[in-house]
């Protein structure tokens, strides 16, 4: 998967693809990361790429710095709509939007390309949002103050996803929201820590038992934290 990301803040993204899962799936050609600088697609001499909001309020990004942006990375006019590619999906990441969850992630791993628009300050203009984006994400209903750790949070969990990517794969199986409970609880050594012991059956051997266990400790956590999951 290439996914293509519109910041002004490239530089913070670096830390976190070039660490851990990411830079892995990088390096294993799973995953390709494009940071893009949204100042060098504006046409303004001084570089601006954002404005005054008109009717008063905060700075919002200017839509023909993002429209070229996102224009190059197409390689074709994206409107008025020229064609439309069901390989390539334009997300903007922005409070408004779907909140994200495991479902919504799956869908996205269809995509062989995810164009991200990373806005900052109020936003962006609502031109982008209408007429060029095609899915507005949410990571939560709280305000951040831009979108670019939304936009690793995206990175993330979708980088995870990606066959190939985590070794083992019924890590991922087992994990929270996969099916409607969360994942069972997790003890390693020592045995006893003073005086906490680990459960017995999982150092029986067990495996039908073990597994057993761990289904209903899922069920008991869901139930306990998450009880709305029971009801989906
Ligand atoms: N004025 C906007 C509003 O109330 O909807 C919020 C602007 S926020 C300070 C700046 C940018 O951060 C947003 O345009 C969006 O791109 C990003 N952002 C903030 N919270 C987010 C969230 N929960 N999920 C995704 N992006 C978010």
């Amino acid at each position: 998967m290439i996914v293509d990301v519109i910041t002004i803040f490239p530089g913070m993204f670096t830390p976190v693809i070039d660490e851990s899962i990411i830079k892995r799936a990088r390096a294993k050609g799973l995953l390709k990361i494009n940071l893009h600088d949204l100042r060098s697609f504006t046409d303004d001499p001084h570089k601006k790429i954002d404005a005054p909001a008109y009717g008063g309020g905060g700075m919002v990004f200017k839509p023909e710095p993002v429209f070229n942006a996102v224009e190059k990375i197409l390689g074709y006019k994206a409107y008025p709509k020229a064609k439309t590619d069901k390989n390539k999906r334009i997300v903007l990441l922005s409070p408004q939007g779907k909140r994200l969850n495991q479902q919504l992630l799956k869908k996205f791993l269809c995509y062989e390309r995810l164009i991200l628009i990373a806005p900052r300050y109020e936003g962006v203009d609502e031109r982008v949002v209408k007429h060029l984006v095609d899915e507005e994400i949410s990571i939560g209903d709280y305000v951040l103050s831009g979108a670019e750790l939304a936009a690793m949070v995206l990175i993330d969990s979708i980088a995870r996803l990606i066959p190939g990517v985590v070794s083992d794969r019924d890590s991922i199986k087992n994990e929270s929201f996969e099916g409607n409970l969360l994942d069972y609880p997790a003890y390693t050594r020592p045995e006893d820590f003073r005086g906490l012991k680990v459960p017995e059956i999982l150092l029986s051997g067990n495996h039908a038992g073990i597994e057993k266990w761990r289904k209903e400790k899922a069920r008991e956590a869901t139930k306990k934290k998450r009880p709305d999951l029971l009801k989906t």
